[in-house]
């Protein structure tokens, strides 16, 4: 799409660097950035030159779409360091390719590849003394695009900036999660947006997450809208149910978000040989398992977690609790694919770049 053929990155460096007065013991996720950010737009049907340059606020029109019409769409996704200070990143193609498919659904551009995963690459190398060594320790990379074209008229944007920020994290720990089954709200609906990584997926969340949280849960296991009675997502991650020793997950839809993690995962346990069924899971089922005590575990499958173990679950006011196991899969997985991602253990699968 791009007539930049050139494929080639301006970079400005900062001055002064912020890095000695980051204390990487006590990051609260998401809340402290890196030097640099990467910043490319789109003007007159094509994409400009991107430039790496000093992370800084910058001015937007008010009347500028995004902020009428939420043309914003974005990625997560990290970075790692292994011990001899080589630093990783985990199926960027994937990201890449969700990212596109996002701003198809947005009727925003989809961003040239180079710009994504070359922007990506030398970024990182650049902050690549942000990423720290250690178990836990990521670099979280924000690639996001937003419509900046001006004008109140409800139609898209012609002009858009792409841009990639990253902040220093440490492993999430996020307590125990317990999660409440959606009766009522739901994040998706066929036809709609819940395979996009839009902006206006995550705030249409807040409200009923706000309600949740005030009775006790700290997340939500979204229903489909129709019927409420197939289980979906766990807040912003993918969901597995562990049945005896099946983990059954939803099937990727127009509803469910394709998650790197979620399809990592699944490669990994059938490598182990564990069984996985991609199908609709129903509360019912569930319930009963519960009641039968044949439902082991439940997770939420993500990028800031990995894997996220869930305590226990109420639906229609009954609280279910899980046992706590020894041998749990969902632990068993995690470790597997974070020993991936660090360069700890081989990457039978060809996943890290
Ligand atoms: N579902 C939703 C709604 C999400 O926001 C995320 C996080 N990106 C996921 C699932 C998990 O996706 P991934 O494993 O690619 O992070």
């Amino acid at each position: 799409m791009s007539l930049n053929n050139t494929h080639e990155i301006d970079i400005v460096k900062t001055s002064s660097s912020k890095i000695n007065s980051v204390d990487f013991e006590t990051l609260s996720f998401g809340s402290t950035f890196t030097d640099h950010m990467l910043v490319c737009d789109f003007r007159e049907g094509k994409w400009g030159k991107p430039v790496i340059k000093p992370y800084e606020p910058f001015l937007l029109d008010p009347s500028a779409k995004v902020f009428h019409y939420g043309q914003a769409i974005f990625e997560g996704m990290k970075a790692y360091k292994d011990d001899n200070d080589e630093v990783w990143l985990f199926r960027p193609d994937q990201n890449l390719d969700r990212f596109n498919k996002s701003a198809v659904r947005m009727a925003m551009p989809e961003v040239d590849d180079w710009i994504f995963l070359e922007g990506l690459k030398q970024l990182v190398d650049i902050e690549r003394d942000w990423v720290k060594k250690g178990l836990g320790n990521t670099l979280y990379i924000r690639p996001f695009m937003i419509a900046i074209g001006s004008g109140v008229i409800a139609a898209p944007s012609t002009q858009y900036r792409f841009m990639i920020i990253m902040s220093p994290a440490k492993s999430y720990y996020s307590g125990e999660v317990k999660v409440i089954i959606a009766e009522h709200f739901s994040r998706a609906a066929n036809g709609g947006i819940g395979a996009a990584k839009a902006a206006g997926n995550y705030s249409a969340q807040f409200y009923p997450t706000k309600l949740a949280n005030e009775k006790g849960f700290q997340q939500i296991i979204w229903t489909d809208d129709a019927t409420h009675t197939k289980l979906e997502e766990a807040g912003t991650m993918n969901v597995f149910f562990r049945i005896n020793d099946t983990l059954f997950t939803a099937p990727v839809s127009e509803r469910i978000l394709d998650g790197v993690t979620r399809k990592s995962l699944i490669a990994l346990a059938q490598h182990e040989g564990i069984k996985v069924e991609e199908r609709s899971v129903y509360v019912d089922e569930i319930i009963n398992a519960a009641k039968d005590g044949s439902l082991k575990e439940i997770f939420g499958a993500g990028t800031a977690a990995v894997v996220n173990p869930i305590v226990g679950f109420s639906y229609q006011d009954t609280y279910y609790e899980l046992p706590k196991l020894e041998n749990s899969i969902a632990l068993q997985l995690k470790d597997k694919l974070t020993k991936v991602q660090y360069n700890m253990a081989e990457d039978s699968f060809g996943w890290t770049v």
